[in-house]
């Protein structure tokens, strides 16, 4: 820029140059304009290095702290399960001896306790484990019946004693073998389970587990019901919230860490699935947890083989005898040994134990055994390296003898590390005697074993069966008792019920249960009688949406129409926020109209649609309904305050007939109809059905008050005579519906047809 300034102001001082000048210079610029650029981008590249550098030693610190971590955990693991496991271990071979009753109760007191210690302690090593983020998902192969065997065994004793009855409910369909993570499944149905038989004090609690394709995808849905103290509803969105236990007040004398659920939860993440509460306080609870799985071949669940495993008694039978076989025991702790030796005792196999991985080694030289169980935490020698050396040992006897390593680390990379290492399996403490009979009965040579097939056959006749399967409905569809459905249409349509109640100074009666038609119209005969009707109370509703939940994942609530008088859409809603899977559709119809739009719900249920698209249909669908009702006069709309008394007055005197009709969820007086009642009637159903041609002619419900057979048969015969539909159901008017429209009543309910075309009514 300097040289351009002095060229521009001083052109005197500039000297036409040689050309060779010209070219050294622009040669010399470009050589200093390189050597900057070159200087530039090293220094650039010094930077970047340094600075990937010290990412990479961050990392690396990363892993070691990582590895530490994994290191302390599994350390930890080891060092605080192993003594409690040794206390149960050796708890259980006092009660499997000849004691004293006195001795059996402290023992059994030692066993509640020391499991209760080993959950504490699993718990808290999970959630630290979790929230480091060493925590992983490790899937395999399982057998499902297996499990459930487990589970029934450790719960049906449990929920004796409390004096609970437990069930275990598996759909037949259900896969015998599954990949997915066994333990961390057991480990979340374990929690949930124990928490139903813990906060349950009679009643009891229910385990149902149901398969769910979509496609090549499997979801196993398993469901937990208890009908203990319930969760308030204020509480419920904090139960999975580690560290957090709700209503102190109730659960104090409960034990617990309130970790459990903030566990379970978290796994259930990790193996991308869901878990849901429903829960009403002082009724019960209900836990669903969703987990994608994938199944194993094409065989079913043996649900038969499911049964109550016996936990150790004195009258122990062992599952195999194997006197022939010979085992070697290798372990650093002598308690281990003992333990180890008695639980194997009654199968009679040869036991020899080492203290060491050397007195291993000399033992193997010494003598081929058929089974070696090795210890892999020994301070001089550990089970690995051991391993190794048995395997190559020259002039060895057990160079091919099946390995076991035993460990009290459950992680999986350790699990993963044994299968991968030359170990023909692994115990994971605590094992209880079974799991040892079982691997060494799967690892010994078959012609020294002799199975006893006791695991099958003792189940005695306390022993819980899984119940015939009653499979859970994806959706279930429930209404009001004003929506003058017949008995054999809720059956078939599985559709619930909840009543409406009528109250008379004498008294307030429930819906069809307590009070009739009949007797509801002859009271209201008599002179200066009142009635009213109430929609059910939020209490109620809880109650009948937990129960309806024992039968369906989901529940879909058809209200009457918010816009009349005594609608219970307000208090439904209420009580469906308890609850993650209940709906509330405002209907905006009233009786038959209520009715269809039910049956059309638990058609789109019955034919699978889910929950969202049901709702969203039946939100299209209400605005096609058509709902009215002709009146013999007004008297008890104006006294239930929906029409005005004046108008009242003067359709009374001049006996005239109101055609009522719905819209916008509100009754308005369509028409006024004079003449006898059958000529009115004529005229009504006419004026109503106009529209042929627009109409649906599939289904038309048609509810009356008090009308004679007679009238009946008229009715009909006008409807086939012009207006065949498909089906017509013609029901009684509920009471609580009588009491609005009085006597000698008659409505017709059917849908419009869609406007925009025929595709979208099968839609969902
Ligand atoms: P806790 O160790 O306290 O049982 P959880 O995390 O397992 O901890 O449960 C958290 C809280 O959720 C419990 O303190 C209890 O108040 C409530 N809870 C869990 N399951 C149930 C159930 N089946 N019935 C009633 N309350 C439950």
């Amino acid at each position: 820029m300097v040289c351009y300034a002095v060229a521009f102001f001083r052109e005197e001082m500039i000297k036409g140059g040689a050309k060779v000048q010209l070219y050294a210079d622009s040669l010399a610029s470009l050589l200093i304009v390189c050597a900057l650029v070159y200087l530039m981008v090293n220094l650039e590249v010094l930077i970047l290095r340094q600075a990937a550098r010290r990412a990479d030693e961050a990392r690396a610190m990363a892993e070691r702290m990582n590895k530490a971590q994994n290191r302390f955990f599994s350390s930890m693991s080891h060092d605080l399960r192993a003594p409690v496991n040794e206390i149960l271990n050796l708890n259980e071979m006092i009660l499997r001896e000849e004691i004293s009753p006195e001795v059996e109760e402290d023992s059994y007191d030692i066993r509640s306790s020391g499991k209760l210690l080993l959950n504490v302690i699993n718990d808290v090593l999970d959630i630290s484990r979790i929230e480091a983020g060493t925590l992983e998902i490790v899937p395999a192969e399982y057998n499902v019946g297996d499990m459930f065997s487990d589970l029934v065994g450790i719960f049906w004793t449990q929920a004796r004693d409390k004096g609970l009855e437990f069930r275990i409910n598996i759909d037949p369909e259900m896969p015998a073998c599954l990949y997915g993570d066994e333990t961390r499944i057991r480990q979340c149905l374990v929690n949930v389970m124990s928490n139903a038989v813990k906060y349950t004090t009679e009643g009891s609690v229910t385990l149902s587990v149901q398969p769910r394709c979509n496609g090549k995808e499997l979801t196993v849905v398993y469901t937990v019901t208890d009908t203990g103290i319930g969760i308030r509803k204020e509480n419920i969105p904090y139960i999975f919230d580690a560290y957090r236990r709700e209503d102190e007040e109730m659960s104090r004398s409960i034990t617990g860490t309130g970790l459990g659920l903030g566990i379970v939860k978290r796994l259930v993440d990790l193996m991308g699935g869901t878990i849901s509460v429903n829960s009403v306080y002082r009724k019960g609870s209900n836990f669903v947890l969703a987990i994608p799985q994938k199944r194993i071949g094409e065989e079913r669940i043996v649900t038969r083989e499911i049964g109550q495993r016996p936990t150790a008694s004195r009258n122990y039978i062992p599952t195999f005898t194997a006197p022939e076989a010979s085992m070697l025991v290798v372990d650093d702790n002598r308690t281990n040994l003992m333990i180890v030796q008695k639980m194997l005792k009654k199968t009679g196999v040869q036991i020899d134990t080492a203290q060491s991985g050397t007195e291993a080694l000399q033992k193997t030289l010494e003598k081929a055994y058929d089974l070696i169980l090795l210890e892999h935490m020994m301070t001089e020698m550990n089970g690995f390296k051991c391993l190794r050396m048995i395997r190559k040992q020259s002039s060895g006897l057990c160079n091919k003898a099946k390995i076991v390593a035993v460990t009290a680390n459950s992680d999986n990379a350790t699990i993963a590390f044994y299968a991968s290492s030359g170990f023909d399996g692994y115990l994971i403490k605590p094992f209880d005697s079974r799991t040892l009979e079982q691997e060494c009965a799967r690892l010994l040579p078959r012609d020294l074993v002799t199975l006893t097939g006791t695991a099958d056959g003792e189940e005695d006749a306390d022993s819980v069966r899984v119940r015939a399967y009653s499979a859970k409905e994806r959706v279930r569809i429930t209404t009001d008792s004003t929506s003058d459905l017949p008995r054999e249409l809720l059956e078939r349509f599985h559709i619930g019920i909840i009543p409406y109640r009528v109250s008379t100074p004498r008294g307030i009666f429930r819906d069809g249960i307590e009070i009739g038609q009949e007797s509801l119209l002859a009271y209201l005969d008599k002179e200066g009688s009142s009635a009213e009707s109430l929609p059910p109370e939020k209490d109620a509703y809880e109650a009948f949406f937990a129960d309806a939940l024992h039968q369906a994942d989901n529940v879909i609530h058809l209200s009457t129409s918010g816009g009349v008088t005594l609608n219970g859409v307000k208090e439904a809603g209420e009580a469906a926020e308890a609850f993650e899977n209940v709906s509330v559709v405002d209907s905006q119809a009233v009786s038959c109209g209520l009715g269809l739009l039910t049956l059309e719900a638990a058609d789109m249920a019955g034919q699978g649609g889910t929950p969202e698209q049901i709702v969203r249909r039946l939100e299209a669908l209400r605005r096609r309904i058509h709902c009215g009702f002709i009146v013999d006069n007004l008297h008890s709309l104006s006294q239930s305050g929906q029409i005005s008394p004046l108008l009242h007055r003067l359709l009374d005197t001049l006996m005239m007939h109101p055609v009522l009709q719905m819209r916008g969820g509100k009754i308005h007086v369509r028409a006024v109809l004079f003449g006898t009642r059958h000529m009115v009637w004529h005229r009504y159903i006419r004026m109503q059905l106009r529209a042929w041609r627009r109409i649906d002619h599939r289904r038309l419900l048609v509810s009356y008050t008090g009308l004679s057979v007679e009238d009946l048969e008229f009715i009909r015969g006008e409807l086939d005579k012009y207006f065949p539909f498909e089906e017509v159901i013609f029901h009684k008017v509920s009471p609580s519906v009588t009491v609005t429209c009085g006597k000698n009543a008659f409505g017709m309910s059917f849908l419009g047809k869609d406007p925009k075309s025929e595709r979208t009514e099968s839609a969902y």
